[in-house]
């Protein structure tokens, strides 16, 4: 694999300030007044100082800053240093694993592949991703940067609450992109609900935010007939959720 870092730099500022006004047009179209935006300030990377703090007030460990809301200045950040790096190695995993990658998976009308992704070693779950390997650069960059500004965008428009956020966070990746037409990702989240049962049944104490992504999958797994997603209804069964309700969840989930 050969990819200039430029080149990567370039394509990534312009997909960053696509990804914004998709985000935009997809929550204007679910009902959420969009009337007051956030502004969108990419930068390379945040000064080391404030990178730490913000570690550690959020208290994960290994967890890198992607991108960042910051209320007081209606501003929405995104770093793209942290980010490069998470396309470079995906780059890789994708290069090394194309010829499996072909075999396991069934094209989509417009010649896309539907593969599952992960973007973090930590987590267990992946997610459903177009892959074209004509455009692999842009297909590879577009996937993390979706799901980072999904994250602030619900932070700006619906919660500021991480727990609620890391649900929605999945679900509208999921529903935007069109995924819900296409069996090969139902598939994709059988799997990560399977890995969640073996997950919550060896893990004392599972993370919360990797629970709430397999609350995402069996949402969206129960809602397998549904085309669209009702944001307001499912942040009102949400909500009130504990990890305990959780576990008991997806512990009891058929699949
Ligand atoms: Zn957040």
């Amino acid at each position: 694999m050969n990819i200039h870092r430029d080149d990567l730099d370039s394509i990534l500022d312009k997909i960053i300030e696509y990804i914004f006004k998709d985000n935009i047009k997809f929550f204007e179209k679910s009902g959420i007044s969009t009337d007051k935006k956030p502004k969108l300030k990419i930068i390379e990377s945040l000064p080391s100082i404030v990178e730490i703090a913000l570690t550690f007030w959020m208290m994960q460990k290994h967890r890198r800053i992607y991108g960042l809301y910051v209320q007081s200045l209606g501003t929405l950040y995104i770093i793209k240093k942290p980010l490069k790096r998470i396309i470079y190695r995906l780059l890789n995993t994708l290069y090394t694993n194309k010829i499996i990658v072909e075999n396991l998976s069934s094209k989509t009308t417009e010649g896309y592949s539907i593969i599952g992704i992960r973007l973090s070693e930590l987590s267990k779950i992946i997610y459903p991703a177009y892959i074209n390997w004509n455009d692999i650069k842009n297909v590879a960059a577009k996937i993390p940067v979706d799901i980072i500004m999904i994250h602030e965008f619900l932070h700006f428009f619906i919660s500021k609450n991480e727990l609620v956020t890391y649900t929605l966070e999945y679900l509208i990746y999921f529903y935007k992109n069109g995924f819900y037409k296409y069996p090969e990702a139902y598939k994709i989240i059988k799997e990560n609900i399977k890995q969640c049962k073996e997950y919550i049944e060896k893990e004392k104490k599972p993370d919360s935010y990797e629970l709430r992504r397999c609350l995402a999958n069996i949402i969206i797994h129960e809602n397998r007939s549904s085309e669209e997603l009702n944001i307001k209804d499912i942040i009102e069964k949400i909500k009130y959720l504990s990890e305990e309700d959780i576990i008991n969840e997806i512990k009891s989930y058929k699949i």
